[in-house]
């Protein structure tokens, strides 16, 4: 189902400087200096929207900086002041919401701990109800669509109309370079059900490092994000949280002129031909794909009829390893990765074996 909300475009929210809207800041206020040192060099990039803080921080272990709280609030409206930048903090609580209006904070993120949980997103929708701010809902911390679309439903209840959504990947149990998985799938199917909404990256907090931070910004500028947000700090290596995931202001200018934004909506009808034939053969190859995993589920339904009539079980283990062992070979060999193969074989075993249970339970019967 697709989610529809009274909203308002990215292009008409104020301060609006063309895309990507960018959002840049350190992860946690830490002294007024600090603060407004970053938020001018910011300012001189002529290029940030909105400049960003912590003021509350969820931490995932207790005696480690939590934040300066509402002293931090007059930093950032200092910030607002002296620089013309508008000015966001995270909110976890309707507490932070009253605190962070009263201080005349433009923009009210959600953050990835607190939009897992519907009591809490709901408690900052009740605080918000007739409230004109920005609000941006950052996924949840675990890979689940519904969960945040969700969260941004409550948030659209409150009447809230400019809403963005950041995508700060997913936790996962494996450990990989990144210190959370993008789940890319995740932002552009989110995109398709809220086709209206913003889109955000936060790459700072999917890389965990500032050494992946560009190539995941190219990827969401290639994705066509609308915006980034990234965190700033004028000594990064000092700074209480985030310290190795925190550019420079001068390092985030480079970082920025280094990004290539790619035309969204072609007009040159040549460029469309071109990607019209070619987007032709996709949908052939996408009808095969179909076409064979139909034959293939009509096989497994047979020998599940085989198994049921011999009394053998669904599960041969040997038989499974021997395909996926093949697959990898093979399919490696053509160039694709094993992350995907993997992905898909695992999910065609998977519905072989639920076709071969329906035929065990006498739901199909491949003779008729
Ligand atoms: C942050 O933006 O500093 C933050 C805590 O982010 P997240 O909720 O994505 O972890
Ligand atoms: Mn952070």
């Amino acid at each position: 189902m697709v989610f529809k909300y009274e909203s308002s475009p990215i292009k008409e929210w104020k301060g609006f400087k063309g895309r990507p809207f960018l959002i840049s800041g350190p992860c946690s206020a830490e002294t007024e200096e600090q603060v407004m040192q970053t938020a001018k060099q910011l300012a001189g990039l002529n290029q940030i929207v909105v400049f960003r803080a912590g003021i509350w921080k969820p931490r995932t272990r207790p005696n480690s900086f939590e934040g300066v709280g509402q002293e931090g609030l007059k930093w950032l409206r200092n910030v607002r002041q002296e620089t013309g930048l508008l000015v966001g903090t995270e909110v976890a609580n309707e507490k932070h919401v009253y605190e962070a209006l009263k201080y005349g904070i433009d923009v009210l993120w959600i953050g990835a701990r607190t939009s897992v949980n519907p009591f809490a997103v709901q408690e900052i929708s009740d605080a918000l109800n007739g409230v004109d701010v920005i609000v941006l809902v950052k996924n949840p911390i675990n890979p689940d669509l519904e969960l945040w679309i969700g969260a941004i439903e409550r948030i659209a209840r409150a009447g809230i109309t400019r809403i963005g959504a950041i995508h700060r990947g997913f936790s996962a149990y494996e450990k990989t370079i990144y210190r959370n998985q993008p789940n890319w799938q995740l932002p552009i199917e989110l995109r398709r059900r809220i086709p209206d909404i913003p889109l955000i990256c936060d790459p700072s907090h999917i890389a965990g490092s500032r050494q992946y931070i560009f190539e995941i910004s190219q990827k969401a500028m290639d994705l066509n994000f609308d915006g980034l947000m990234i965190e700033s700090h004028i000594d990064p290596s000092k700074a209480l949280s985030d310290a190795a995931q925190q550019l420079t202001p001068n390092d985030l200018r480079e970082l920025l002129s280094r990004l290539i934004y790619r035309n969204p909506n072609p007009s040159d009808p040549r460029l469309l031909d071109v990607l019209g034939e070619l987007r032709q053969q996709i949908d052939v190859y996408d009808e095969h794909l179909l076409d064979l995993m139909e034959k293939r589920m009509k096989v497994a339904e047979t020998i599940g009829q085989y198994k049921k009539e011999n009394n053998i079980t669904i599960l041969q283990s040997t038989r499974w390893e021997e395909i996926i062992n093949k697959v990898m070979v093979k399919g490696m060999a053509k160039g694709l990765s094993p992350e995907m193969i993997d992905t898909i074989f695992k999910a065609i075993h998977q519905e072989s074996i639920n076709h071969q249970m329906k035929v065990m339970n006498d739901e199909v019967n491949p003779k008729k």
